[in-house]
């Protein structure tokens, strides 16, 4: 037996009530409220859904701590608040974290003002959450710290959605399960004003090369960093840039001797505040802010960010041994900011807005500016609201309280190992990626030894993983399952045999030829080197830090 994907059926002429260009975490979310609102919505992606800067996120769900400098109480009560949503309902994907704020005797910021601003982000966020803090993660992180200065640790919680690809592979499903025709790997060319109004846009299939006119009553463009292009493309004038993108690169290492067990916050060699985080067993470090107006498709970290980073973390923890042949890989992404070229890039604010074109001449056309991955079902409910299609009860999943989350997820394991076939570590790792669906997928498992085996032998992922993502979430190539599907390739010990062991076994219960296999394993080798690049250049500082 083999497993196709869906046919994607032509959308020539098709009429919807809402067209959402742009298949991020915004795009995605405001699909499904749309959906759910009874509105035939249609959601057009140029690559893969989360492809852009979703995945380029540092993949905390935080209110912002640092935002309450900015005095942004409504902008950190707001993500509070979702935060504790997204906890409730994707117990699996979104998890606490116990954070360590660690500043040296010549911070900027005051002990007073530091614990003033943790007693408010606390109350703020409802009380404490349960992030297994021990005074261990302290005392492991204090035996790193640079000894030759006075550190104050400071103590709190936020929380970590170490995949937003899976939240929003989980969010598409739900909307199409609502009715929302989605569609990746398709790009909008342009959008069709005529008399002052928005009709539709014309579409470009970027497998097929076929291009089709589809029309619409409301356009929401949430492109994110491309936001403007849309709108250049389409000979829609706004008075100035909407946003003023700034590159933000992260550096992945392993998880070196020691390392905290805990999320550090700290300042960086200009104090700027960076993260130094357990991530995917590994450790991530990050960010940086530079002004960024090219390409957000070919955006990578430049050599300058990556000595900073590297140089931050050594100035911290001068004990840890470091060479660059230990950074895994490094990747960036673009913050669609609004433009605000006066200010410096961290005082512009993180608060989402939704652009109306009408005074640009292209009524019924809203643009996403701005966000994060934290808040991005509340301005996908703000923006359904502003196009008339709200839900009448807003319904929240709830599959668990934070108390009993992980009771529950222990219950699916269970009931998955129980049905043999599938080891323990299997089925949690199946379940920590796939929550509910999980059953489905390890029912599938149940068919063959080839759906059981996992996509390589670093891995407790399997195959069944990858068929469901073909079949059931929209993956059209080998990249979108090994990069945002089911995410192995982000992971430790990802390598050239790895892919080729997992294009195997996938290809051969998707029935592939040898054609196919060859193709999608060079079209999934050159987007892996594109977005998670190794450092070109040796830094002097690295270098020195080696001998
Ligand atoms: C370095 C960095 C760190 C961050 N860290 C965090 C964090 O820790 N926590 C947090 O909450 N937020 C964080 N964020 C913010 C968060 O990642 C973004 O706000 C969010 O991902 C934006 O999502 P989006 O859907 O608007 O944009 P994107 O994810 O960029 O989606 C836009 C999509 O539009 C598509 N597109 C563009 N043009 C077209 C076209 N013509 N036709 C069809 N599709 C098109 C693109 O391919 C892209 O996939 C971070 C951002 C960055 C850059």
């Amino acid at each position: 037996m083999s497993y196709a994907p869906p046919i994607r059926r032509p959308l020539e002429g098709e009429r919807f009530h809402v067209i959402v260009i742009g298949g991020g975490i915004n795009g995605v979310a405001i699909a499904r409220e749309c959906a759910r609102a009874g509105r035939r919505t249609l959601l057009v992606e140029q690559h893969d859904f989360a492809a852009g800067t979703t995945s380029r996120a540092t993949r905390i769900i935080h209110g912002g701590l640092r935002y309450l400098e900015h005095a942004e109480i409504g902008l950190v009560h707001e993500s509070l608040v979702e935060r504790r949503r997204l906890l409730r309902e994707r117990p699996h994907l979104v998890h606490p974290i116990h954070f360590l704020l660690a500043l040296d005797q010549n911070s900027g910021r005051s002990a007073l003002a530091i614990r003033t601003g943790l007693w408010l982000y606390r109350r703020l966020g409802g009380g404490k959450l349960q992030a297994g803090s021990s005074r261990e993660d302290q005392q492991k992180l204090e035996r790193l710290l640079d000894s030759g200065r006075r550190w104050s640790v400071f103590s709190y919680e936020d929380a970590q959605c170490e995949f937003p690809e899976r939240l929003v592979a989980e969010w598409l499903v739900e909307a199409t399960e609502a009715g929302a025709v989605a569609r990746n790997h398709t790009q909008v060319l342009a959008v069709d004003v005529r008399h002052r109004r928005v009709v539709g846009v014309l579409l470009r299939d970027q497998l097929s090369g076929k291009e089709e006119r589809v029309e619409a009553t409301w356009i929401i463009n949430a492109t994110g960093p491309w936001a403007d292009r849309i709108c250049q493309r389409s000979r829609i004038q706004t008075p100035h840039p909407m946003v003023g993108g700034v590159r933000g690169s992260h550096i992945v290492l392993p998880r070196f001797a020691g390392a905290p067990d805990a999320a550090v916050y700290t300042e960086a060699v200009d104090k700027r505040p960076i993260f130094v985080i357990p991530w995917n067993e590994q450790v991530l470090v990050g960010t940086t802010e530079v002004s960024d107006q090219g390409d957000p498709g070919k955006v990578q970290p430049s050599p300058e960010e990556i000595d900073y980073l590297v140089r931050s973390l050594l100035h911290l923890f001068p004990g840890v041994k470091l060479s660059t042949a230990d950074i895994r890989y490094t990747f960036a992404g673009v913050r669609p900011l609004p433009f605000a070229p006066k200010e410096n890039a961290s005082a512009v604010t993180r608060k989402h807005h939704l652009h109306d074109h009408a005074p640009d001449g292209a009524e019924h056309m809203i643009s996403v500016i701005g966000g994060k991955l934290t808040t991005a079902a509340e301005l996908a409910r703000q923006c359904a609201s502003k196009i008339g299609a709200s839900r009448k009860s807003s319904k929240t999943l709830a599959i668990a309280s934070a108390q009993n989350a992980e009771l529950l997820l222990d219950r699916w394991v269970i009931e998955i190992g129980n049905r043999g076939g599938i080891s323990e570590d299997t089925a949690r790792g199946i379940v920590e990626w796939h929550g509910r669906r999980a059953l489905d997928i390890s029912r599938m498992a149940l068919r063959s030894a080839e759906l059981r085996a996992p996509l390589c032998s670093h891995t407790e992922h399997i195959v069944a993983e990858a068929v469901d993502a073909f079949t059931g979430e929209g993956a059209v190539t080998l990249g979108d399952v090994l990069l945002r599907r089911v995410p192995v390739a982000l992971g430790a010990c990802w390598s050239p045999t790895c892919s080729r062991e997992a294009a195997a076994r996938i290809g051969a219960v998707m029935g592939w030829n040898e054609t196919q296999s060859a193709d999608q394993l060079e079209a999934f080798e050159s987007e892996r080197s594109a977005f998670l690049r190794k450092p070109a250049r040796v830094s002097s500082v690295l270098e020195a830090a080696a001998d």
